[in-house]
């Protein structure tokens, strides 16, 4: 008998938008993909989405182990010869240089409970503080300024669906017209009342969006939308159109904020960041007007990389809720301020513990009365617990050193593509004593490794995943995985064992997600009240919950959820939200003689993260086959380059190879290019390693560039 359909989500970015996946026994893959109606995605897929069956049975799929042998290559194994090894390795290790001397690397791909069991074996098994993921890569920024303002980081503090009733929507550095298309439904209503408003150094498909009278693009100098944002709050100050009673209820700081925002008039901001003084006037104006306070039917204040992937990027997020509380958004329902999550379980990534500083339920790890709550669930010595550890660039940094760790275990995450100046970090990978890579397809990074462990992917598998709204949803198996691969719950489970852990590490991922409501059971992010069997319920009653779900009293599992946070106040200690002055420092690495020319990255429609999956797709291969940089025509004309020429792109890390795409979509002063590649296409050989001082996530989004025809000589 044929098994029946399977209801679950896109394996890629943090809409998660709802699929369902139907057996196709004589078909090339062992599944066919239709999109699922959902609040989210209102039964759209983008092309991700459609072909995301086809990394099921991609002919390179990993299934076995491999050990690298003395020959230098990478040999098959059992998985009893592979797990031995990393176990007697990381225990030698560990005897020799101490417990820091092994390190942990997560992504925001891994399920909740994959999250949760990661960070829990780093700090129960392996004792080390050396743990983070590539999360601090994407939503550090956002992350330090929501904790910082609102004491809780939930990316949209609201559903996704709200914003489809706002009269304005303000996107900064978040292309997701492109990157998550069908999230764009949500701005038509914006749209007709010519609400949208787009920051953006390129002309992108996002920004195009606001053509035709349906708002404004600020096409402003990369590095910059900090002081957009100032120049917008000063307008509404000067102008007198912020909400003085939602202020004083509900904010504190808000003096200071106005103090620092005087100077910020638009004439001065237009000098630095190029946007004309009068469209920073109407843009402030735009929100102003559909904000509840003049009569609006709702304004969103909304933040993604561009503007988060910066030295400033905290505070840029920073000014944007300063800007969000200006207008009297947040609380209250139709508006408010969010960070739009780009990896698939960016969100619950950082609420389990694999952040350097955290426990699961987003408690802090070095709060006494946390650690004794998580090491009660644990069933170990709150002292035993290792401390914090240090964010990923800086573990990255440290890795191979001599007083840094010597081995590190990567769970989902292709470092020497996705890291910033990724020849840095390939070369310190390379120096390490141990490598260990989990992954489905051999990568950039599994190439380096000592031992590569094949493991399960989404279709294959159980599970939870967390999306950008803070909803939590369920994943479910519709396949078997090939003969030979393993789920990253076993695989702990049989490390730990090997290192002398024999309790704590189930293999069933709803018993994993029970333990995981627990212990997050009383924090920001608590789902205590969840389990499978209540989300599957909810999800079949039409659209997921929303954490906090809290356990009730009554050991009811009737919690209704959260769907919109702040109506009753913040979770700080006074209840108000926190408005912080900030001021623009400018990008770590700028223009200069020998690098004239800004450099920006992103994605684009047909490929994710480091690409290692999307690249295997050929439908998104054929249609998105190479690195390319976008180069504006006066720019190709005094380079000399037409559209198709490669291009040779150095900053002062090294050197990228593309093809030039001549596009008035670019400044001419700026670069586009994509960093889903690898090799000598790829974007991150060049970008900086520098990070923001608050959040630890580094600037991709900006550095200085030289550019020539790449047969220049
Ligand atoms: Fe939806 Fe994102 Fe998947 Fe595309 S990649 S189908 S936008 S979840």
């Amino acid at each position: 008998m044929t098994p029946p359909p399977t209801a679950t989500h896109c394996p890629y970015c943090a809409l998660q938008c709802a699929m369902t996946l139907t057996p196709a026994p004589q078909g090339p893959v062992p599944v066919s993909v239709t999109p699922r109606d959902f609040p989210t995605n209102r039964g759209g897929l983008c092309q991700k989405g459609w072909t995301s069956a086809e990394v099921l049975t991609t002919p390179d799929r990993l299934t076995s182990p491999l050990v690298r042998g003395a020959d230098g290559a990478l040999h098959p194994a059992t998985w009893d010869e592979a797990l031995d090894l990393v176990a007697g390795r990381l225990r030698s290790i560990q005897e020799q240089h101490g417990r820091q001397a092994v390190a942990v690397f997560g992504g925001g791909g891994l399920t909740n409970e994959k999250a949760y069991a990661l960070g829990k074996f780093a700090r129960v098994v392996l004792r080390t503080p050396f743990i983070d993921y590539n999360g601090r890569f994407c939503m550090a920024s956002a992350a330090a300024g929501a904790n910082r303002a609102f004491g809780v980081d939930r990316g949209l503090p609201f559903p996704l669906a709200d914003v489809g009733g706002a009269q304005a929507v303000l996107l900064l550095g978040s292309n997701l017209a492109e990157t998550m298309p069908p999230s764009s439904q949500h701005l038509a209503a914006a749209r007709a009342a010519g609400g949208v408003v787009v920051v953006d150094p390129r002309h992108s498909a996002t920004a195009a969006l606001t053509d035709d009278g349906a708002g404004l693009h600020l096409q402003a100098v990369p590095g910059t939308d900090l002081t957009v944002l100032l120049a917008l709050l000063h307008v509404v100050w000067a102008e007198g159109l912020v909400d003085t009673a939602y202020l004083a209820e509900r904010t504190t700081g808000a003096d200071e904020v106005r103090r620092s925002v005087a100077a910020w008039w638009p004439e001065r901001a237009e000098r630095v960041c190029g946007v004309p003084a009068e469209d920073l006037r109407r843009a402030a104006r735009l929100l102003a007007a559909a904000s509840p306070v003049h009569g609006g039917t709702g304004a969103y204040v909304l933040t993604g990389r561009g503007a988060e992937q910066s030295t400033q990027g905290t505070a840029t997020v920073t000014a944007a809720i300063n800007l969000a509380l200006s207008l009297g958004l947040p609380g209250r329902v139709g508006s408010g301020y969010g960070a739009i999550t780009g990896q698939g379980n960016g969100q619950g990534g950082r609420e389990h513990g694999q952040k350097s500083d955290q426990l699961p339920g987003y408690r802090r790890l070095d709060d006494p009365a946390a650690r004794a709550h998580v090491a009660g669930v644990w069933g170990v010595d709150p002292d035993d617990l290792p401390g914090p550890g240090v964010p990923a660039v800086e573990l990255l940094r440290r890795c191979g050193t001599p007083d840094g760790p010597r081995a590190l275990l990567v769970h989902g995450c292709n470092l020497v593509v996705s890291a910033p100046d990724n020849q840095a970090v390939r070369a310190r990978l390379a120096a390490l004593d141990l490598l260990v890579v989990c992954d489905l397809v051999p990568s950039e990074t599994t190439e380096l490794a000592d031992v590569v462990l094949p493991v399960t992917q989404w279709a294959e598998e159980e599970g939870t995943m967390t999306s950008l709204e803070g909803r939590v949803l369920r994943r479910r198996r519709a396949t078997e995985p090939p003969p030979g691969v393993r789920s990253e719950l076993e695989v702990l489970h049989d490390l730990a064992a090997r290192l002398g852990v024999t309790r704590g590490f189930p293999t069933d991922p709803a018993v994993v997600f029970d333990e995981l409501a627990r212990a997050s059971a009383g924090g920001v992010a608590d789902y205590g009240g969840l389990s499978h069997a209540r989300l599957d319920a909810a999800e079949a009653a039409g659209d997921g919950l929303f954490w906090p779900v809290p356990a009730t009293p009554d050991g009811e599992p009737d919690h209704p959820g959260t769907p919109r946070l702040f109506a009753d106040g913040f979770p700080t200690p006074d209840g108000r939200a926190r408005m912080i002055a900030v001021d623009h420092r400018g990008p770590s690495d700028d223009l200069r003689p020998d690098a004239p020319l800004y450099l920006v990255t992103g994605r684009v429609l047909q490929h994710y993260q480091s690409g290692a999956q999307t690249r295997r797709v050929p439908a998104l291969a054929s249609a998105q086959p190479e690195p390319f940089a976008e180069v504006h025509p006066l720019l190709a004309d005094r380079l000399g380059v037409a559209d198709g020429e490669p291009v040779e792109v150095t900053s002062a890390r090294g050197t990228a190879v593309a093809v030039a795409h001549v596009t008035t979509s670019a400044r001419p002063d700026t670069v586009f290019m994509p960093f889903h590649w690898s090799g000598e296409g790829s974007a991150n050989r060049l970008t900086t390693d520098a990070t923001d001082p608050v959040s630890g996530m580094p600037e991709f989004k900006v550095c200085a560039v030289q550019v020539r025809a790449a047969d220049a000589g």
